[in-house]
């Protein structure tokens, strides 16, 4: 039987599932709501084609940053649906012009996020902005292969992990294929989400989620909510204070393996890295106007290449300052304390989701004492 990796470090990253030639994976959901690769042990024929494109059991070599930039599409309402500064649909715009294919995540109809494809620049709006969930793969690496076999160009963007796994499944570099990763702090669980949306009560027929809305700026985002057919806002609250953002960004529901992930820090084989450039501020105050700026790295010179034909407005930052502003470019996220705890109760169905987390975020009693304690001191 083939021996894939150790579970705390499995991103789900779909490439044992995608590789396998006779079908023997399954993409299997565990209690806390994440995939991961189940074997039938009846049928796989022990190739071990699955170990052989694990991006656990086969890390890739780091790559150094060639270029970095703070960058904005000119074109401020695509800046304003998107979730930084817009450079995702210019390289995805770019891609369609030339015939080509662009894969990245979407939502499915239950809301739930799926990684797709389009070759039209009217449903290019679906990839664009962050679903803070982790999205299901399924056979995206090999409908990219297949692209890539009959010729055509194929940009794809996902996740560091979602990278890793392209390129371990490929396992050859493609002049065509332009891979594109987003800064990423980590996987929120679909379940978790799941259960966040019914507590909201609302009709979510025809909805669409909105993380990054910016109507009160790039900096203050809120998460909202609003009906795709008539615009009519269902839902909306500043991120700071709506509770999956909490819990997402107080990493109490990750997946374990964002914990110690092993395809950060340039070692996917992404030619691109997309993130915000947090740290704009304090450096080039002038360019940030609250509508998000970009953080641009390429990695390859293919990147290097592709970025250069772009005409966003840009300039060029030294990687130093990006890090600074941005930690998730390189370490991962540290598990929040309560995260078995908040597992345990939600799958006793006792308490909702909502009041759940609100309860696991708040601190223990000690951390109140200490932090009355140093009050009291610094008084
Ligand atoms: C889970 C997650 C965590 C992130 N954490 C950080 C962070 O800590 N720091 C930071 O600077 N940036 C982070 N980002 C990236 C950031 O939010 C923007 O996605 C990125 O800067 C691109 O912005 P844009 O304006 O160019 O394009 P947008 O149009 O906003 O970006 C859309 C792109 O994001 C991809 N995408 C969206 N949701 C998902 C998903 N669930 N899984 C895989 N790909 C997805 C789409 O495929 C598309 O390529 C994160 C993104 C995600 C999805």
């Amino acid at each position: 039987m083939p021996e894939l990796a150790d579970l705390r470090f499995c991103s789900g990253c779909a490439a044992c599932f995608n590789a396998c030639p006779v079908g023997s994976i399954e993409m299997r959901e565990n209690s806390e709501g994440f995939l991961y690769p189940i074997v039938n042990k009846d049928s796989c024929t022990e190739c071990k084609l699955c170990e052989n494109v694990c991006p656990v059991l086969n890390p890739f070599q780091r790559k150094e940053p060639l270029e970095t930039f703070a960058a904005k599409n000119r074109n401020s309402s695509i800046r304003l649906e998107s979730s930084s500064g817009g450079i995702f649909s210019l390289i995805a715009e770019r891609i369609i012009h030339e015939g080509g294919v662009v894969f990245g995540a979407c939502y499915n109809d239950s809301m739930q996020v799926e990684h797709n494809f389009t070759e039209s620049l009217a449903e290019l709006n679906r990839f664009m902005g962050s679903k803070y969930i982790q999205g299901n793969i399924d056979h995206c690496y090999r409908q990219a292969a297949h692209f890539l076999d009959s010729g055509r160009k194929v940009l794809f963007s996902g996740t560091p992990c979602q990278i890793a796994g392209l390129n371990h499944y490929l396992h050859r570099d493609y002049a065509d294929l332009l891979t594109i990763e987003v800064v990423c702090h980590g996987v929120p669980s679909p379940k978790v989400w799941r259960h966040y949306l019914d507590t909201l009560n609302i009709n979510l027929n025809h909805a669409s989620v909105n993380f990054r809305d910016k109507q009160n700026g790039w900096q203050h985002y809120n998460f909202t909510i609003s009906d795709s057919i008539s615009g009519s806002v269902l839902f909306t609250e500043p991120a700071s204070q709506n509770l999956f953002m909490k819990g997402f960004l107080r990493n109490l529901y990750l997946r374990p393996s964002c914990h110690h992930c092993v395809s950060k820090a340039f070692t996917s084989g992404a030619d691109i890295v997309l993130g915000d450039f947090w740290g704009i501020r304090n450096y080039y105050p002038e360019f940030d106007d609250d509508k998000g700026v970009s953080l641009v790295i390429a990695l390859s010179q293919k990147g290097v290449d592709l970025f250069n034909c772009l005409s966003p407005d840009c300039i060029e930052i030294d990687y130093k300052q990006a890090l600074a502003g941005n930690p998730s470019i390189e370490y991962s996220s540290t598990c929040h304390p309560n995260r078995a705890r908040f597992f345990a109760l939600l799958n006793k169905n006792k308490i909702k989701a909502d009041c759940l987390i609100n309860d696991c975020l708040k601190p223990a009693a000690l951390d109140k004492l200490k932090s009355i304690i140093l009050k009291i001191i610094r008084k």
